[in-house]
C-alpha cells in the first residue's frame, strides 16, 4: 500500500445496531482533514489480493474528532462489508489520505435552510454538518447566517435510525436542527408515534410545513437511489431546480 495515499486507521469501537447495520470507528495513525459531509475511501487488506479492496464511506464523525466514523450496511454478497463485519477492535485498515467529494453544505447559494434527506446509513453526511455546526457554536463561531437544517430519516425499523436517533433528537432541542424520522413498516412497532411512510413524502410534508422552499432552502438527499429519484420528483414539483438539489448516491439500482 502507498503510504503516501494511504493512512493506516485501527478499529477503535465497533457499535451493532442490528445484525447487518454497525458504525465502525477507526482511529488514523494522523489526523485526515476532510470537510464535513465528504466520503472517505476505506480499504482492507484481503489474502491473496496485491492491493486492499477499497469502497467509498461517508464519513458521520465530524473534522474536530479523532476518529472517523462510518455507518455501513452489511450486504450478504458483497465484497468488502462481509470483511468488515469480521473486524474486531484493534484490527486495521486504510484510509486514503484524500478525503473527498461535493456534497458538502451549499454555501455559495446564500440560502440559509437545508432541507436534507437520507435512507439508514445515508444520514452520515448530516450527521458530520450537523456535529461540526455544533461543535463550531460551543467554540462560539457565529460567523455568518446561521444555518437552519430539517433532517428526515428513513428506514424500515426504528433500530436501524441507530444512536443517530437520540443524537439528532437531541440536537434538535438547541433550534437550529429538526429531526424527523420516519419507518416504512409502523405496524410492527405499535409504539412507533412518529412519521411513517417514504422520506420523500414526509420531507415534501415538513418542508410545507416549517418553510423550507424552493426560494429560501437548498435540498439534500443522500443514500439509496430509489429514495433520491423519488425526492428529487417531488421537489422538482415543489420548484426546486437543479442547481439547488444535491445528491449522493450509494449504489446503482
Ligand atoms: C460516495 C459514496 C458514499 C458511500 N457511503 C456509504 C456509507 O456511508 N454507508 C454504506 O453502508 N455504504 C456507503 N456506500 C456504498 C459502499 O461504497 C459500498 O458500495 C457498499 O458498502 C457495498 O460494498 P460491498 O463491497 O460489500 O459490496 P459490493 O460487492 O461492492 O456490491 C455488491 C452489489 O450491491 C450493490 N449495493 C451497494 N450498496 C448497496 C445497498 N446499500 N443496498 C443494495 N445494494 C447495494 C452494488 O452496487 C453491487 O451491485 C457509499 C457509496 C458511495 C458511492
Amino acid at each position: 500500500m502507498d503510504p503516501e495515499k494511504y493512512c493506516r486507521v485501527h478499529l477503535a469501537e465497533r457499535i451493532d445496531f442490528t445484525d447487518d447495520l454497525a458504525v465502525f470507528r477507526f482511529r488514523p495513525d494522523e489526523a485526515l482533514p476532510f470537510t464535513p459531509g465528504q466520503y472517505a475511501t476505506l480499504g482492507l487488506d484481503v489474502e491473496g489480493r496485491e492491493r486492499p479492496l477499497l469502497r467509498p464511506y461517508s464519513v458521520a464523525s465530524a473534522p474536530h474528532e479523532d476518529v472517523l466514523d462510518f455507518f455501513v450496511e452489511r450486504l450478504e454478497d458483497g465484497s468488502l462489508t462481509p470483511r468488515l463485519w469480521d473486524l474486531e477492535p484493534g484490527d486495521t485498515g486504510w484510509v486514503r489520505r484524500r478525503i473527498v467529494g461535493l456534497f458538502t453544505l451549499d454555501r455559495e447559494s446564500g440560502r440559509p435552510r437545508h432541507l436534507m434527506g437520507a435512507t439508514v446509513t445515508g444520514v452520515a453526511p448530516f450527521v458530520s454538518i450537523a456535529r461540526a455546526h455544533q461543535h463550531a457554536l460551543s467554540n462560539g463561531d457565529h460567523s455568518g447566517e446561521p444555518p437552519r437544517m430539517l433532517v428526515v430519516h428513513g428506514a424500515s425499523h426504528p433500530r436501524e435510525l441507530g444512536f443517530y436517533h437520540e443524537e439528532l433528537a437531541t440536537l434538535e432541542r438547541e433550534g437550529w436542527l429538526r429531526y424527523v424520522p420516519t419507518i416504512s413498516r409502523p405496524w410492527e412497532h405499535p409504539d412507533w408515534d412518529g412519521e411513517t411512510g417514504r422520506v420523500g413524502d414526509v420531507l415534501r410534508k415538513h418542508a410545507d410545513a416549517e418553510d423550507f422552499t424552493a426560494r429560501n432552502a437548498v435540498a439534500y438527499a443522500c443514500g439509496h437511489p430509489g429514495m433520491i429519484e423519488n425526492a428529487h420528483a417531488i421537489l422538482e414539483r415543489a420548484g426546486f431546480d437543479e442547481e439547488h438539489l444535491h445528491e449522493e448516491k450509494y449504489f446503482r439500482a
